[in-house]
């Protein structure tokens, strides 16, 4: 899903917010009493960008900014991740979160290389894993991140997208989920004959927190989309203020919809460090790559100094891991190699060319998916 990352400096005001919609409980009301600081104002934190934090409060949604100390603090689970229930206190007309309530739950991810894990999403209810019919089915690793959810404290659920495009292989797939041997809700939807959706709407219960965790081009949004009904509101695309082109941004954020139901969306999988050495993960990060690519300014960037440029801007803030960029490129040049050698011996059109998406050569198909 892509979303602007901006926060809107200015407060938009929607009156009569109640934070029982956002899923204010007793659970944090009491995580509040008991805090030294209970006279201050809570709200839950919608988005994150940096140090600005999107915060819903009683009179409105509000870009906050966080106190010095839990700032700098070491561990990164120790600062405010998107779906926080923090305490507001204000200063100069700007508001500080000064304070993180306990979390019922916590979703994190832990790269390769990083000592410690990140926090991604706090306060979930339920975690749904989603993967498609076709090569994004993946039965390691649909268990890899079940275990993550289960251990997280998050209720899990599963669902198969795609299923229109299913080719006989559903009871494949039906009976390598029922040897995982879980007892969890497991749906088969597809957002083209609607199959599923239903069902899926009846299952969340209104007030609770839900996250999509799943690569890119399963289906998300469009899941998240048919049940709200207003398909413009979660996949809107907003461009970049800096006028540097369109970005399909790495922000999560969480969104009322309609039904009553909190969604969190997540960019992909990779937020789960599954650069492991099998293959799908491999594949799972060059379809990133991919996907970032598409942000790029100029169709034919070259990723080194063209402004604009996605790729580069992914890579200096750690969203693309270097060692894997250049597996990536090194890929590339060798599909370069035998699609010109395809090419010599007149087997194909000239329109391989290095700089497409790797996906184009290998797999023969022209076009990178389009994202919404
Ligand atoms: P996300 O990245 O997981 O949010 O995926 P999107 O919702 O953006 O969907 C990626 C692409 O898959 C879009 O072109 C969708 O129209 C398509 N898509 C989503 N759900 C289905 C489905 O059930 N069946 C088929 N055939 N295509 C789907
Ligand atoms: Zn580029």
């Amino acid at each position: 899903m892509s979303h602007g990352n901006e926060i809107p400096d200015q407060v938009r005001n929607d009156n009569g917010i109640n934070l029982a919609d956002y899923g204010w409980n007793s659970f944090y009301a009491d995580a509040k009493n008991s805090s030294e600081n209970s006279h201050l104002e809570h709200g839950r934190i919608v988005s994150v960008h940096k140090s600005k934090y999107e915060v819903v409060i009683n009179s409105g949604i509000f870009s906050c900014e966080i106190l010095g100390n839990l700032q700098f603090q070491k561990n990164p689970l120790d600062k405010p991740a998107v779906g926080d229930w923090v305490l507001l206190d204000e200063e100069a007309g700007t508001k500080l979160i000064v304070e993180i309530l306990a979390r019922k739950s916590l979703i994190k991810r832990q790269k390769k290389h990083d000592n410690f894990p990140k926090p991604i999403a706090a306060n979930i209810d339920r975690g749904i894993v989603v993967q498609a019919i076709g090569p994004d089915f993946n039965i390691k690793r649909l268990e890899r991140i079940l275990i993550h959810i289960i251990d997280a404290g998050v209720e899990p659920m599963i669902i198969i997208n795609k299923i229109d495009l299913a080719d006989g292989e559903l009871d494949d797939i039906k009976l390598a989920i029922k040897k995982l041997n879980y007892n969890i809700d497991i749906l088969y939807t597809s957002y083209i004959t609607g199959e599923g959706i239903d069902e899926l709407a009846e299952k969340l219960t209104p007030g609770e927190t839900v996250i999509f965790i799943g690569s890119s081009g399963v289906g998300k949004s469009s899941i998240i989309n048919s049940m709200l009904g207003h398909a413009k509101q979660a996949t809107r695309e907003i461009t970049d203020k800096t006028g540097k082109g369109k970005h399909t941004t790495t922000a999560r954020r969480l969104i009322l919809l309609d039904n009553a139901v909190l969604v969190i969306d997540t960019p992909g999988t990779r937020e789960f460090g599954m650069h492991s050495d099998d293959n799908a993960a491999i594949k799972q990060s060059f379809d990133y790559i991919e996907n970032v690519a598409l942000g790029c300014q100029f169709g034919n960037c070259g990723h080194s100094n063209e402004s604009g440029c996605a790729i580069r801007h992914a890579l200096e803030n750690g969203d693309i891991d270097t060692d894997n960029y250049k597996r990536y490129l090194v890929l590339q040049i060798e599909s370069e190699q035998s699609a010109k050698q395809m090419r010599q011996a007149g087997k194909v059109s000239s329109k391989v060319h290095a700089g497409q998406p790797l996906r184009s050569a290998r797999r023969g198909k022209s076009k990178p998916k389009k994202r919404k």
